[in-house]
């Protein structure tokens, strides 16, 4: 699972190449480009300190750490410009993000699904069917999904 994450990730980053850096003006000014990578100089920090950044054209990973180690105030700022622009750049990502909402987020199964897993679970590891009525397993059911039970799954297998 944690692997099979990591794939979507890469694929949704390369999909998604910063062709745009115009929510980032109210915040960054570009300063160099070199095909592989970007730099930035912060306008938030004061003038004497001011911070280049560089970041991967591919994501802007670092921009938003700065921002949020040094100028927590304006994260939502950033945030909202980001998603501003997102939301008008390029809707063909958005499809591709779904699935990493749905495992980031709280993740909820049906019933069925649930009932199903248990049994492949049961029968594909040969555990005996009194398993599922331990109170170690209905724990087990009810901290990773505490809406459901596994009541049906023993009225399911007897
Ligand atoms: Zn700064």
């Amino acid at each position: 699972m944690r692997l099979q994450n990591k794939n979507i990730m890469a694929t949704t980053a390369a999909c998604r190449r910063l062709d745009s850096y115009n929510h980032l003006k109210e915040l960054y000014d570009k300063v160099d480009e070199d095909g592989k990578n970007l730099t930035f100089l912060c306008k938030l920090c004061p003038p004497a300190f001011k911070k280049k950044i560089r970041t991967s054209v591919t994501s802007t990973a670092n921009l938003k750490r700065h921002i949020e180690l040094k100028h927590p105030a304006s994260l939502s700022r950033y945030v909202q410009a980001n998603k501003k622009s997102k939301d008008s750049q390029d809707r063909s990502s958005t499809s591709t993000q779904i699935p990493l909402t749905a495992y980031s987020g709280s993740f909820f199964i049906s019933q069925p699904q649930l009932d199903h897993l248990v049994v492949q679970y049961i029968v594909g590891d040969l555990q005996p069917l009194s398993k599922v009525e331990s109170p170690a397993f209905i724990n087990l059911i009810k901290g990773l999904q505490p809406s459901k039970t596994v009541v049906s799954v023993i009225k399911l297998i007897k």
